[in-house]
């Protein structure tokens, strides 16, 4: 719960606030950018919403925020924000919010498929929160979680409890010491069935993988990312945990 007693000094007057608690994870500046922006080491509001489609997005933010640092001086129904995820990306791939302080708010998704093509996947691990796992039960549940590296991995044990799920990383990243039940121990791509290849990328951490769904959709964990204010792809050699100088090899290689 954010603290107008703590509301940051850049948050321009108004309803929609930060408080200092923010981790400047930019979860929030990525999903209402017309709100919030990233001033420096965290995020503020730069615009109050003047219109119930910015309202939404705001309230998805605050609801996705790992670290419940963004708040408002008037009521709104919460479940504006809440109802709202999981949130469709595009196709059968959605944006499951409700991100985790242990993961360093990093996004996770579910891609919802017909049991004959697999089954639903997770990719990352969300916060554990009710509204998610009903949710997640009312769109057909859990088979697979894969797991990009080892920071991105939150509540995946809650969930594969709950949902029987088939856990899916790289020995390098720990995936023994996790428990986890398929483990990825090659340096070449594996095709885990009809549309899921997983492609290691050392660099950020040792055992990082992506997973490319479809030929279409790549879950980058932490190896790659798009820059908004840029418009292209970005990555971070200052996050590099394990090698920059591998993770420019990774990129390179797919
Ligand atoms: S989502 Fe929360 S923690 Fe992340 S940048 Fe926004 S206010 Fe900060």
């Amino acid at each position: 719960m954010a603290n107008t007693q703590q509301r940051l000094p850049e948050n321009v007057p108004g309803d929609f606030f930060v408080d200092s608690s923010c981790i400047d994870c930019d979860t929030c500046s990525q999903l209402a950018p017309t709100v919030f922006r990233d001033h420096g080491e965290q995020c503020s509001v730069h615009h109050q919403p003047s219109d119930d489609l910015e309202t939404r997005l705001a309230m998805m933010a605050l609801v996705a925020c790992p670290t419940g640092s963004i708040g408002t001086s008037s009521r709104h129904n919460a479940h504006i924000g809440i109802d709202a995820f999981p949130s469709q990306v595009a196709e059968s791939v959605y944006f499951c919010g409700f991100t985790s302080e242990s993961s360093f708010g990093g996004w996770s998704y579910l891609i919802v498929r017909p049991d004959s093509e697999g089954g639903n996947v997770l990719v990352d691990s969300p916060r554990f929160t009710g509204h998610l796992v009903k949710r997640f039960h009312e769109m057909g549940g859990i088979r697979r979680m894969l797991l990009t590296h080892r920071d991105d991995i939150a509540d995946h044990e809650r969930f594969t409890r709950e949902f029987g799920c088939e856990r899916i990383m790289h020995l390098d990243d720990g995936a023994e010491r996790l428990g986890v039940e398929l483990v990825l121990k090659e340096q070449n791509e594996v095709k885990l069935d009809a549309d899921i290849l997983a492609i290691p990328t050392p660099g950020h951490t040792r055992g990082h993988v992506v997973f490319l769904y479809k030929d279409k959709f790549l879950f980058t964990g932490d190896h790659l990312a798009w820059s908004p204010a840029r418009k292209t792809l970005t990555a971070f050699p200052g996050v590099a945990w394990y090698s920059w100088a591998k993770q420019t090899e990774s990129m390179a290689a797919c």
